[in-house]
């Protein structure tokens, strides 16, 4: 028997919990083809924790994840009034350090897309910028968000999507807002091009966040990784996501040096809590993501082959691709398929 994996697992609110349990029982399929164990730990997180402990993320909980190897962890829905506790993601990310979130957006064999043949990774800064959190009201009506952009942020998520790009197809493009926002991407331009001399070989470009935007609609198969700040990348990656066919399939890992956390790009969906009518394959993705991150690469080939057929065969689906399957039916076949598989 290969290494053990001590997982922290956080259902989530809203659709968390039933994507979440369809993701774990893909888990436990590839286990149980393969020569690793999985310690899954599950933990308290979320809204729901809010009027019994007073917070999102009580301390126990971060405790857990401490001593853990990796979290897989649920959408969650986040309060949205002034004082409310802050999104247990921006917790965590910051907590851990966790600077790069990578999002990949690739088009699926039958699955309807605005163009074909898509296949990127958008990189996000995921420690400062618009989500840092600081946020004033100076005086009645007039209110202050400080965008908050450091080198040393910047250096270290553009080295991991440089590396990244080199590994793909060698071409970056960065993403900023520099003809407006001067200092803050002034900033960010200056440590990604600093960057990009380390890797001649890698070719780079930038582009305006709203040109990405139109770009990402009007020919998505020109990019390959896409780097930028915090909040455009959040917007961007959804948009990407939605282009290559559904936000249902867009999974995301949250890496730093040290620990690592992988949730979908999607978020818990109020309105269709426990209908079992959402697609798991994001957070059934995003599982795959984490096992790729653990060294656990044959695990994770395996899962992700085991979507790309069941996408490619389309007998099951869910509303979101168009079909009528459930969540537990889409999430049962996935992890069936990833016994068979030899
Ligand atoms: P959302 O991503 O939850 O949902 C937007 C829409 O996307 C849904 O109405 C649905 O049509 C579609 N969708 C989402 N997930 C899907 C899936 N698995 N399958 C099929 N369709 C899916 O975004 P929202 O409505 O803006 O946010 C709801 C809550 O989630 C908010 O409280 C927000 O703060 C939170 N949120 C959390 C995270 C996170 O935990 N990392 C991320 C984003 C949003």
């Amino acid at each position: 028997m290969g290494k053990t994996h001590k997982i922290a697992v956080l259902t989530g609110d809203g659709i968390g919990p039933e994507v979440t349990e369809a993701a774990v029982n893909v888990l436990k399929a590839a286990k149980s083809a393969s020569d690793f164990d999985l310690d899954l730990q599950y933990a308290e997180a979320g809204f729901h924790c809010i009027a019994e402990y007073g917070t999102n993320l009580p301390e126990d909980t971060v405790a857990l994840l401490k001593r853990t190897d990796a979290c897989l962890k649920g959408p969650m829905t986040t309060p949205e009034e002034p004082g409310a506790p802050v999104s247990v993601a921006v917790k965590i990310r910051k907590l851990f350090n966790l600077f790069a979130n990578v999002r990949p957006c690739r088009t699926f064999p039958n699955v309807e897309a605005l163009k074909p043949n898509i296949d990127l990774v958008v990189v996000r800064e995921n420690t400062e910028g618009l989500y840092s959190g600081v946020e004033y009201e100076v005086s009645p009506g007039v209110g202050i968000a400080l965008r908050i952009i450091t080198r040393e942020a910047c250096l270290r998520v553009a080295e991991y999507a440089f590396k990244l790009a080199e590994k793909r197809r060698k071409h970056l493009t960065y993403v900023h807002k520099g003809n407006i926002l001067r200092v803050t991407d002034g900033v960010f331009k200056d440590a990604v091009l600093e960057t990009a001399r380390k890797y001649p070989d890698v070719a780079t470009a930038d582009i305006h966040v709203d040109a990405a935007a139109m770009h990402l609609i009007k020919k998505p198969e020109s990019f390959d990784v896409l780097l930028t700040t915090n909040l455009f990348g959040d917007v961007l990656s959804d948009e990407a996501a939605q282009v290559t066919g559904s936000l249902g399939l867009a999974a995301g890992a949250n890496i730093g040096d040290s620990y690592g956390m992988f949730e979908p790009v999607h978020g818990s969906a109020p309105k269709y809590t426990g209908m079992n009518r959402v697609n798991p394959t994001a957070m059934i993705l995003s599982a795959q993501m984490m096992l790729e991150h653990l060294g656990e690469k044959k695990a994770a080939t395996k899962i992700e082959k085991a979507v790309l057929e069941l996408l490619k065969e389309g007998k099951i689906r869910t509303a979101d691709l168009g079909g009528s399957s459930t969540t537990r039916e889409m999430g049962v076949a996935i992890a069936e398929r990833v016994k068979s598989l030899p």
